[in-house]
C-alpha cells in the first residue's frame, strides 16, 4: 500500500497494489475503484480535460467501488455533464450533510481545495513519476496526514461533479452567496454559515421524497449480474427518466452500511432483483417499503420457484439472459405504471 497518483483524476490515492491484473485505489479525490488494464488505458486520453475528469470523478463518488473495464470507461466517458444549477443544488446538499448543525460556522469549501490542490503541487514538484506523492511528501509532512488533508477536503469537488478549484469557487461565491443566499459569511476568518433561506430550501426538498429523481437498485453483486444491470435494469431505469443508483463492487458486498440506507431514503423507488437470493436484498426491499417507497420486484426465471414465501404475493418481472430486451421493456413499462414518467424522460 502506498501513496500514488490516482489513474482517472491524478489526486493523492491509496493504491492498494492486491493484483497485477487489476488496480484497486481509494482516490482522495474520487473516493474508492478499481480499474483493469483496458479501462486505464481507455480513460489516458482524457486526463487533460478538467470538465471529463470531473464527470468521471463525481460519477465514482456516487457509484463507490465500481470496477473500471472498458465498457464501464467507455459509458463513463459518454457521461453528460451537469449544468451549474445541477452542480450548486449537489454541492449545498453535500455542504448540509458536512455541517448539519443550524448556526454553525465552516471554512469555505473553495478555500479547502485551494489549500489542497497547492499541498499537491508541492509534493508533486519533487516527486518521481510512479511514486510521485510517496517521494514528494518528506518535504510535506507525513504522508498519512497529507492523505487523510486531500480525503476530507477534495471531495467538494467530486460530491458535485465539479471540474476544478474555479469552477467550485464560482458556484459557492456566485451562486450559493450572491444569487440565491443559500450561505453567507459568518463568524471569523471568513467563514460560511447557511442562511434561513438555504435551511427552507434544504427543509422543502428533504420533506418531499416525491421530488426524488433517483432509483436504488437492490441486486446481486455478482459479475455474472453486471451485464443485466447494464443491458437491461439501467436503461430502463434511465428510459423513464429517473437517475439509477447502485452501489456495487468489492468494499460493498454484503454489507448494508449507512451510505445504502441513506440513499435507500433519498430515492423515489427501489428496483430490486431476487436472483441469487440475496439477503442484502431482502434487506433493502423491506427497508424501502417500511419507508413507504414503492418496490419493483424482479428475478431471473429458474430463481423464482425458491423465492421466500413472505415476498412471493407481489408481481415479479421475471428475465431471461436470452431474451433481455424484453425484460427492458417490461420493466419500463412498469416502473412507467407504477412510478410514471421521470423528470429526464424523453
Ligand atoms: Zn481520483
Amino acid at each position: 500500500m502506498s501513496i500514488a497518483k490516482c489513474p482517472i483524476c491524478e489526486s493523492p490515492a491509496i493504491d492498494y497494489e492486491l493484483s497485477p491484473d487489476i488496480g484497486s485505489f481509494n482516490c482522495s479525490r474520487c473516493g474508492p475503484f478499481n480499474i483493469t488494464p483496458k479501462g486505464n488505458h481507455l480513460l489516458a486520453k482524457v486526463r487533460a480535460n478538467p470538465e471529463i475528469i470531473g464527470n468521471i470523478s463525481g460519477y465514482i463518488f456516487a457509484h463507490l467501488g465500481i470496477v473500471v473495464d472498458e465498457e464501464k470507461a467507455t459509458f463513463l466517458l459518454s457521461l453528460r455533464s451537469l449544468s451549474i444549477s445541477e452542480k450548486a443544488n449537489l454541492l449545498f446538499q453535500f455542504i448540509t450533510k458536512r455541517h448539519p448543525k443550524i448556526g454553525a460556522t465552516f471554512y469555505p469549501p473553495d478555500f479547502a481545495v485551494e489549500s489542497a490542490i497547492t499541498q499537491i503541487n508541492i509534493a508533486g514538484s519533487v516527486g518521481t513519476r510512479e511514486k510521485f506523492y510517496s517521494d514528494g511528501l518528506a518535504l510535506t509532512g507525513r504522508p498519512d496526514e497529507f492523505y487523510a488533508n486531500c480525503d476530507k477536503n477534495l471531495k467538494w469537488l467530486s460530491c458535485a461533479s465539479i471540474s476544478d478549484g474555479p469552477e467550485l469557487k464560482f458556484i459557492v461565491r456566485k451562486i450559493l452567496i450572491e444569487e440565491r443566499r443559500y450561505l453567507e459569511v459568518a463568524g471569523q476568518d471568513r467563514q460560511l454559515s447557511i442562511t434561513p433561506k438555504g435551511w427552507d430550501y434544504l427543509s422543502n426538498n428533504r420533506d418531499n421524497a416525491s421530488q426524488s429523481t433517483t432509483a436504488f437498485v437492490a441486486m446481486w453483486f455478482h459479475n455474472k449480474m453486471d451485464h443485466i444491470y447494464n443491458n437491461a435494469i439501467y436503461q430502463s431505469i434511465s428510459d423513464a427518466g429517473f437517475t439509477p443508483s447502485r452501489i456495487d463492487g468489492v468494499h460493498h458486498n454484503n454489507r448494508i452500511d449507512d451510505e445504502i440506507k441513506v440513499r435507500i431514503k433519498e430515492c423515489k423507488f427501489l428496483v430490486a432483483d431476487f436472483t441469487g437470493w440475496r439477503g442484502g436484498v431482502y434487506f433493502e426491499a423491506g427497508f424501502a417499503l417500511g419507508l413507504g417507497k414503492p418496490v419493483i420486484w424482479t428475478v431471473k426465471k429458474t430463481y423464482l420457484r425458491n423465492i421466500h414465501f413472505d415476498v412471493r404475493q407481489y408481481a415479479f418481472i421475471t428475465w431471461t439472459e436470452n431474451d433481455l430486451p424484453a425484460f427492458r421493456k417490461q420493466l419500463l413499462d412498469r416502473i412507467k405504471l407504477t412510478i410514471g414518467k421521470g423528470p429526464k424522460a424523453l
